[in-house]
C-alpha cells in the first residue's frame, strides 16, 4: 500500500474535517485540537524512496545547485544571530534535514562544531564536499548519537515532512544537553493553499508537507514531549523570489539575489507589516527541556 491513514498525532483522536482534497490524499483539520495534517498520506516506504533520491545523481561541487546560496546565507545568518544570543557558548550544533548544508556551512564559519543528518544522498554529499562538514546520510535515529550530546538542534522546514514527529522529538530530547536549545521553523497553516496552488499531485508526487502547524499546535506538541517554549514567532513570507519566478523574469531573480544585501532591509520592513497584520506564513519556535 502506498497510502496510509492516521489519527491526529497531537490528541490521538480521529475526528476531522476535510480542508482540501488532493486524491488520493487529503488535508484535514482535527476538530479536537486544530492540527492540520495529510490524511491519508503517503506510506513511510514511499516517502523513503522519494527522499533518498537517485544515489547516482552526479553533482558539480563547484556550482551552487540551487542558485540561491547567497539568499540562504542571509536568511540563516539572521537565525544564527538569535541562536548566539540564546546560547552564549558555542558548542555542538546538529541540523536535521541539513539539505545542501548552507546552515551548517555558516555555523561552522561562525565557530560552531557542526553535524548534519540528511536522507537525500546527493544533498548530503554536496554539503560534505562543499563545506567539509560531518553529515550522516539517513534518518536521525539511525545516526545513534550519544545521549546529551548537542548544545543546539535545528530543523529548518523539516518537521512538517516527518511522518512521526513525536518519535523524532523524543530522540531529539535524548541527544540534547540538559540546557540545550531546540529551534524549529515550519510553514504555518496560512501557507497551505499557497503551497499547493498550481501544482498537480499523484501517488509518485505526493504533497510534501504532512503537517501544517500554528504556534499553538506546535507549542502543544513540544510541551507534550517535555519542552518549554522560550520564544515563538510568526514570520511573513514576502515572496520576492516567487514573484520574480512567476513572472518568468529570470533577470529579476538574478537581480534580487545580487542585491539582496540591500533588499533584505525592504524585506524586513514588509515582514514587520505582515506580522502586524498577522499574515505570517512561517513559524519559528525556540525551546528548551523542562527542568525535571
Ligand atoms: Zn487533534
Amino acid at each position: 500500500m502506498n497510502v496510509e491513514f492516521s489519527n491526529c498525532i497531537l490528541c490521538g483522536k480521529d475526528n476531522t474535517e476535510e480542508i482540501i482534497s488532493l486524491p488520493p490524499f487529503c488535508y484535514v483539520r482535527c476538530r479536537n485540537c486544530d492540527l492540520v495534517y495529510l490524511n491519508p498520506r503517503p506510506s513511510q516506504g514511499l516517502l523513503n524512496k522519494i527522499y533518498q533520491g537517485d544515489k547516482f545523481h552526479s553533482i558539480d561541487f563547484h556550482k551552487d545547485p540551487t542558485g540561491e546560496e547567497k539568499l540562504y546565507f542571509f536568511r540563516f545568518s539572521d537565525r544564527l544571530k538569535v541562536i548566539n544570543r540564546l546560547k552564549k557558548r558555542k558548542g555542538k550544533i546538529l541540523d536535521i534535514g541539513s539539505s545542501w548544508g548552507y546552515f551548517l556551512g555558516l555555523a561552522k564559519e561562525d565557530g560552531w562544531d557542526v553535524y548534519g543528518v540528511e536522507p537525500t544522498i546527493a544533498e548530503a554529499k554536496y554539503a560534505q564536499e562543499r563545506f567539509k562538514v560531518k553529515i550522516f546520510t539517513g534518518r536521525l535515529r539511525e545516526a545513534q548519537f550519544p545521549a546529551q550530546y548537542f548544545d543546539v538542534v535545528s530543523l529548518w522546514h523539516v518537521l512538517e515532512h516527518i511522518p512521526d514527529p513525536i518519535i523524532e522529538l523524543l530522540e531529539i530530547k535524548r541527544i540534547l544537553k540538559e540546557d540545550g536549545l531546540l529551534v524549529i521553523e515550519v510553514p504555518s497553516t496560512r501557507r497551505l493553499k499557497d503551497d499547493i496552488s498550481g501544482k498537480k499531485f499523484d501517488i509518485n508526487n505526493p504533497p510534501q508537507h504532512l503537517f501544517y502547524y500554528n504556534i499553538s499546535t506546535l507549542s502543544s506538541l513540544l510541551e507534550k514531549i517535555g519542552f518549554h517554549i522560550i520564544k515563538a514567532k510568526g514570520i511573513g513570507n514576502t515572496k520576492i523570489l516567487k514573484m520574480a519566478e512567476a513572472h518568468k523574469a529570470g533577470f529579476l531573480k538574478i537581480f534580487v539575489i545580487k542585491h539582496f544585501r540591500y533588499l533584505r532591509h525592504v524585506k524586513k520592513i514588509l515582514q514587520s507589516f505582515k506580522a502586524i497584520l498577522r499574515m505570517q506564513e512561517n513559524i519559528i519556535i525556540y525551546a528548551k527541556l523542562k527542568v525535571q
